[in-house]
Parts: C-alpha cells; sequence; structure tokens
C-alpha cells in the first residue's frame, strides 16, 4: 500500500536492519529499541491492523506464529521474551501496517502500561 512505511520497508524501498525475511514475512529491529533485544515481525501483505485480519489471513498469520520460536531463538533469547500487538487507538498503535513486537534480554515488567 501507498504511503506505508512498512510496505516501503517490506519492498526495500526504505532500509532497515533485517534479522530474516522469506517471501511472506520480514523482521527487522525496531528504530527505537525498548528492550536490548526490540524487532518488529511483519506480515508482507498490507494488513492495517489485527482488527482487520480476514478469514484468508488465517494461513498467513499462523505461518507467522511458527516463525517466532526461530527468529527468538536467532537473537539468543533462550531465557525467554514477550510478543505484543497494539491495536487500535486504545492499543496504542502508531503504524497501520500488522506487527509484532518481539522484546526480550531484560526482565520484563507486567501489567504493561
Ligand atoms: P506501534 O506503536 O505498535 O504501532 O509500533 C510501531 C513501532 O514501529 C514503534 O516501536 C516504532 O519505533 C517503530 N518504527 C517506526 N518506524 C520505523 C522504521 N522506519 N523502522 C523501524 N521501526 C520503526
Ligand atoms: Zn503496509
Amino acid at each position: 500500500m501507498a504511503d506505508c512505511i512498512f510496505c516501503m520497508i517490506a519492498k526495500k524501498e526504505i532500509p532497515s536492519n533485517i534479522v530474516y525475511e522469506d517471501d511472506r514475512i520480514i523482521c527487522f529491529h525496531d528504530l527505537e529499541p525498548q528492550a536490548p533485544v526490540h524487532v518488529l515481525i511483519i506480515p508482507k501483505k498490507h494488513i492495517a491492523s489485527l482488527d482487520e485480519v480476514e478469514e484468508d489471513d488465517e494461513e498467513l498469520l499462523g505461518y507467522l506464529m511458527t516463525k517466532v520460536k526461530k527468529i527468538a531463538e536467532d537473537l539468543e533469547l533462550e531465557n525467554g521474551y514477550r510478543l505484543v500487538n497494539n491495536c487500535g487507538e486504545d492499543g496504542m498503535q502508531t503504524v497501520k501496517h500488522l506487527h509484532f513486537h518481539l522484546l526480550g534480554k531484560r526482565k520484563l515488567t507486567w501489567p504493561p502500561g
């Protein structure tokens, strides 16, 4: 989608620090890390948010979830991690392209703010 920053990252129209990529998903470092490891995992397909997911996306999102473990392993998050999705206004979503934050390498507090 034009004007979507994460679509631009997926198409390499703007640079990012890529951790993992295949034909369906891409994972790159967050510009403003909130933990020693903070990456974003996104489907290359433009889906605005978790609230915009359609039945046809079932396989893609299932696929993305199966890759979390591999990405966490590559980032040496053997002690654990957190996967976060911010959805919509109350969820404080700022980029309107579905993404999952993968955070680790520090003890994460609960509940989030
Ligand atoms: P959210 O608030 O859940 O929508 O998260 C958006 C995240 O994208 C924030 O953590 C930003 O720091 C991050 N972000 C925004 N632009 C970029 C970019 N060009 N490259 C990497 N991360 C970005
Ligand atoms: Zn997009």
